[in-house]
């Protein structure tokens, strides 16, 4: 069996999970564990006092967060040790005239978000999340809900009744997406139920509410799984587990370091990241420098921080799928529970910069963890992630890492139970 001190902490990153179906709850999520041992928020909109030592956070949109301790010694001389990941993760999203009856079923019209799989995503049970504006005497606010119940489903078609039985179907996005939610005609939505289910989740009057935002998503809690409960299965690994281990990595670390330990969680990036929460934004910039310019009150300060900053960013990688080698490159096998991947990439799809890499390896050394390296098979390519933004935006050193998962992108991804801790370990030292 697994070790329960990794078992531990991966139970730890399903809680995470479970609270974080959409993007604004795992900030919400965040921010619950933040508060906890004392970080206060400051909202862009004001003048801000920020002190050597202080713990602060900030968010944009309510999807893209940042948490800075602030260390010791100036900026210019200590710089920041920054971790990065993303909050978003592929699904499905209600449209603006979205809910509609068709043949006696009351249906949800779905845009997609990202690159799902889309054949995880039939017959399974459907929760949706999201947010809505309540108007209550002139002031609005906006307000988070989550059914958490499978209320709605995506349901495939029986190979009985196939019109031509030799053949797959042709799966249309826009006819064979669309989850139903329940029965009803034309009239029953008169009453608009779905708002109304949005409403009574979040304890506000329906008549309050102006406008709301629906996702879709899985409710089936994440488990471990396999013989000797080496795997965890589970939704939105990536790149959950990635913002979880980096939020637990900052409330292990050391405090009264030199350096300010920051966590930057961007919104988007399942969809290039070019929004104002977005790790192509200026979010990051703009606090580090607004941060650098209160106290030392020198641009030229801020750049000299910048030089002596380093940047992880943090998000999925694949482990081998052994029914499908070829996927891989063969000199290149990830495997689950091999430990934290860096990623190398000539095309600079990855960040991973010499001093950056050297500062990863040296970290891994001290916490004793594992590292493994993903380069992709020439005829493939990879994707890229927010490591390359932030490093050439910024002019910060930096490194791509991740955890090795299966099915990424799968409504139900595949990780290692060893990997959550190691991931953590490594990234306390970073911060150390
Ligand atoms: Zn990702």
């Amino acid at each position: 069996m697994v070790d329960q001190k990794f078992k531990d902490i991966t139970l730890d990153m399903i809680k995470f999970i479970e609270a974080s179906p959409t993007a604004s709850h795992s900030v919400a999520e965040s921010i619950r564990r933040l508060e906890a041992v004392g970080f206060r928020h400051l909202d862009e909109k004001d003048k801000w006092d920020v002190k050597p030592c202080d713990w602060v956070y900030f968010t944009r949109n309510g999807s893209s967060l940042i948490a800075v301790r602030v260390g010791t010694a100036s900026y210019a001389s200590a710089g920041f040790r920054i971790v990065g990941a993303h909050t978003d993760f592929p699904g499905l999203r209600l449209k603006p005239n979205g809910v509609y009856s068709k043949n006696g079923y009351l249906q949800l019209g779905v845009e997609i978000y990202g690159g799902p799989i889309i054949h995880s995503w039939l017959d399974r049970d459907l929760g949706i999340a999201g947010r809505l504006v309540v108007e209550d005497g002139g002031e609005s606010d906006v307000v988070l809900f989550d059914v958490k119940r499978p209320v709605c489903r995506i349901p495939d078609l029986a190979p009985h009744i196939r019109v031509n039985k030799t053949e797959e179907i042709k799966f249309n996005k826009q006819d064979h997406m669309p989850p139903v939610i329940g029965l009803g005609d034309e009239k029953s939505l008169e009453e608009e139920p779905v708002k109304k289910l949005t409403a009574k989740t979040a304890g506000v009057d329906p008549a309050k509410v102006s406008s709301y935002s629906i996702e879709i998503y899985d409710v089936q809690p994440g488990t471990l799984g396999g013989m000797n409960e080496e795997f965890v299965f589970s939704r939105s690994l990536d790149n959950l587990s990635s913002c979880h281990a980096a939020i637990k990595a900052l409330l292990k670390a050391p405090d009264n370091v030199p350096f300010s330990q920051v966590v930057a969680l961007f919104d988007n990036e399942e969809v290039g990241s070019q929004t104002m929460q977005g790790a192509r934004s200026g979010f990051l910039d703009t606090v580090l420098e607004r941060l650098c310019m209160g106290t030392e009150n020198s641009r030229e300060d801020y750049f000299r921080a910048l030089a002596n900053s380093i940047f992880i960013s943090c998000d999925g990688a694949h482990a081998l799928n052994p029914n499908y080698p070829e996927a891989h490159e063969p000199r290149h096998y990830l495997y689950l529970n091999g430990g934290p991947v860096m990623k190398v990439n000539a095309m600079q799809n990855y960040a991973t910069q010499i001093e950056a890499k050297e500062h990863l390896e040296k970290c891994a050394k001290r916490a004793e963890v594992p590292l493994q390296t993903f380069v992709a098979r020439t005829d493939v390519g990879t994707g890229s992630t927010i490591g390359p933004m932030t490093a050439s935006r910024l002019g910060i050193r930096a490194v791509d890492i991740g955890n090795p998962m299966v099915s990424m992108h799968s409504i139900r991804e595949m990780g290692g139970t060893e990997d959550q801790l190691h991931m953590v370990n490594l990234l306390i030292q970073h911060f150390s």
